[in-house]
């Protein structure tokens, strides 16, 4: 067996302490005979999964009491029209658009009501994240929305926006669990699990109570009612039952390590290494304004999208996957999330070295 250096930006690297922990469990989790993948999630066993993996996500990140953590299907995009549904009392929220998940939030709040643009970094292909100390929010705004960690582009708000009182709606796919944060800050935070956290197929929500509405806009589906899934503790109709499972093991594998404190340091030094060898090199160069780049995502560029090309060739062949750009930007991108060990940065930027000289 051997494992590459996988970069993607999601589905993407897990623990393989965790992966090694569920090949152990697979055929027989704890004496019960059978896989999580085949329990009853009524039965006493997977309760106990599931509640654990509250509690566990609770003392990590230190989300007080009143608010509720749900584990959700359909992803981060289902919340994109969730989040309208519950919330738009007034039909009018405000949306920064620093990049291509944030416009698809508010191009899909446009469905249900009024989504206002209140700043953008389009006109620079989405490099920096704008000033958001004075924006225009009016009084009968529901909510201001924000994506916190741009994925494709590679920046990260490093301070929340002035929302003038208020409620902030955060996506947080590509940043969660990655650093400390301060969840009453927040109204709601949502993130995707397979970026930073788990396998594919669930949405983690955490909410305000008092923001989950009696009554959502008319016709809201049942499931997408905050309410309902609040009411059943998640468990309104079968969950991603094994999805639930792994994302528990990486929040023991999270406390394990240092907890958000200890990731925070982690997720530094390995930035640090690859933005320094950015920094100095001739060939290769970020795309991100400096105060605004992300922990997690780190896009670069050559220049020349032949050598690029060719790089994301040879990189492949040498065991480091999935460093090819997105494919509306271009480029390389390496995501380098909790699970990427710091090794593998550290061997990367040789590579990208021992590439500079043999292609300059
Ligand atoms: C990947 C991603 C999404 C979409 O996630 P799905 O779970 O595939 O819907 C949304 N927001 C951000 C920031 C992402 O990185």
């Amino acid at each position: 067996m051997s494992r590459v250096y996988n970069f993607s930006a999601g589905p993407a690297v897990l623990p393989e302490e965790v992966l090694r922990e569920a090949a152990a469990d697979m055929l027989d989790y704890k004496g019960c005979g059978m896989s999580v993948m085949e329990m009853s999630h009524r039965s006493k066993m997977f309760d106990d999964i599931i509640k654990t993996a509250e509690s566990d996500i609770r003392d990590l990140m230190g989300i007080p009491d009143n608010y509720k953590v749900l584990f959700l299907q359909g992803g981060a995009s289902q919340q994109f029209a969730a989040v309208p549904m519950n919330m738009m009392k007034n039909k009018k929220a405000g949306y920064v658009i620093t990049g291509q998940w944030a416009k698809k939030a508010y191009q899909e709040a446009k469905l249900y009501g009024e989504a206002v643009e209140l700043a953008s970094s389009a006109d620079e292909t989405f490099s920096y994240i704008p000033d958001c100390s004075d924006l225009p929010i009016t009084d009968d705004m529901d909510y201001v929305y924000i994506c916190e960690n741009n994925t494709i582009y590679g920046t990260k708000f490093k301070t929340l926006p002035n929302t003038k009182g208020k409620i902030l709606v955060s996506d947080v796919s590509s940043c969660f669990l990655s650093e400390p944060v301060d969840v009453s800050k927040y109204g709601v935070i949502y993130g995707g699990v397979q970026k930073n956290v788990g396998p594919a197929g669930m949405v983690i929500s955490i909410i305000r109570e008092d923001l989950i509405p009696e009554e959502c806009l008319p016709g809201t589906p049942t499931m997408l009612k905050w309410k309902t899934q609040a009411d059943n503790d998640s468990l309104y109709n079968t969950p991603p039952c094994w999805t639930i499972y792994i994302c528990g093991l990486v929040f023991k594998w999270l406390k394990n390590n240092g907890g958000l404190e200890g990731m925070k340091k982690l997720n530094e030094e390995k930035a640090a290494v690859l933005y320094n060898f950015l920094d100095n090199s001739k060939l290769f160069k970020g795309t991100v304004r400096k105060e605004d780049r992300s922990l997690m995502n780190v896009p670069f560029i050559t220049g020349n999208d032949e050598l690029d090309a060719k790089f994301v060739a040879e990189s492949k062949a040498a065991g480091f996957e999935n460093l090819k750009g997105h494919r509306t930007v271009g480029g390389m991108r390496a995501s380098i999330y909790n699970a990427m060990p710091k090794e593998g940065v550290e061997k990367l930027v040789t590579f990208m070295e021992d590439f500079e000289k043999a292609n300059s």
